[in-house]
C-alpha cells in the first residue's frame, strides 16, 4: 500500500449542507460507532476495531515519547498557548480507507485512522501533518471554510513533512540541479490533492487556489524551521534548536 497516496483531509461537522464542504470520511465523528457488516468482516477482515484502536494508541504514545518531529510540534503548540492533552486532542478512529488521518477544527482534534495508519512511521507522518494544521489553527485562527486558508495550511504541511521525506530522485523527475523546483512541484501537487480530497472543487480550482497563496505559505517554515530530508539529522536538529523559535 502506498501511504503517500492517501490524503489527510480536514473535517468539520457543521457544514455538511454545503456541498463544497467535503465528504463523509469519518463515520465515528458523528458519534456513531463504526459497524462493519458481516459481509465486510468476512471479505476484508474487519471487526477488529478494539485491537486496532489499542495498537493505534500505542503508536501515538511511542511517537509522543520518541519522535523528535512530534515532540517539536507538541512543544510549539504548548508555547503558543495550545497545549495538547493526548486524551482530549488526539483520537484513534475507524475512517474511510481513502484517508489516513484528519484534523477536526471544530473540536480541535487530530484523528489518526486506526484502520489505515497502522505503522509507527505512518502514525508519525499523520501526527506531524495534522499537528501542523492544529498549530496553524492555534497561531493564525485559521478559518477552514476559507479555501485559501485551507490551501495554505496544506502547503505548509506538505512542505514541512511529506515532500521533504520523499526523495525527488525516487520520483524520477529530477536531476540534482532542479531538486528545489521538484520540491516545490511536490508541495504544489500534494497540497492540491489534499484540497481536492476534502472539498468538492475542480482540479483547476484547487490548483488555482494553491498557486495564489503558494509563495507566502511555502516560505513560512514555522515551527519546524527547515525542510526535512529523509534519513538526515534534520529532525533531531530541529528539535534541539526549538528554543531558537521560542518553544520550550
Ligand atoms: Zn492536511
Amino acid at each position: 500500500m502506498n501511504s503517500e497516496a492517501k490524503q489527510e483531509p480536514l473535517n468539520n461537522q457543521s457544514d455538511n449542507s454545503d456541498e463544497k464542504w467535503g465528504y463523509d470520511l469519518y463515520p465515528e465523528r458523528r458519534g456513531e460507532k463504526y459497524n462493519p457488516s458481516f459481509a465486510r468482516i468476512a471479505l476484508l477482515g474487519e471487526g477488529r476495531e478494539s485491537s486496532d484502536k489499542f495498537k493505534c494508541e500505542k503508536n501515538v504514545w511511542n511517537c509522543v515519547q520518541n519522535s523528535p518531529l512530534v515532540k517539536l510540534m507538541l512543544s510549539a503548540l504548548k508555547s503558543s498557548g495550545c497545549e495538547v492533552d493526548l486524551k482530549r486532542h488526539i483520537s484513534c478512529e475507524v475512517c474511510d480507507v481513502t484517508v489516513n488521518g484528519g484534523y477536526d477544527s471544530e473540536l480541535n482534534q487530530v484523528v489518526v485512522c486506526q484502520n489505515v495508519s497502522r505503522s509507527q512511521g505512518m502514525t508519525q507522518a499523520v501526527l506531524t501533518h495534522e499537528l501542523i494544521h492544529m498549530f496553524d489553527h492555534c497561531r493564525n485562527k485559521l478559518d477552514f471554510t476559507n479555501l485559501e486558508h485551507l490551501a495554505c495550511t496544506e502547503i505548509r504541511a506538505a512542505n514541512l513533512t511529506h515532500c521533504s521525506f520523499m526523495s525527488s530522485m525516487i520520483q524520477g523527475d529530477s536531476s540534482p540541479i532542479n531538486i528545489a523546483k521538484s520540491h516545490q512541484d511536490c508541495v504544489k501537487t500534494k497540497a492540491m490533492y489534499s484540497v481536492l480530497s476534502v472539498r468538492r472543487v475542480t482540479k483547476e480550482e484547487a490548483t488555482g487556489v494553491v498557486d495564489r497563496v503558494f509563495d507566502r505559505c511555502y516560505n513560512d517554515l514555522e515551527p519546524i524551521g527547515r525542510r526535512m530530508r529523509r534519513n538526515s539529522l534534520d529532525m533531531h536538529k530541529a528539535y534541539r534548536e526549538r528554543f531558537l523559535y521560542g518553544y520550550d
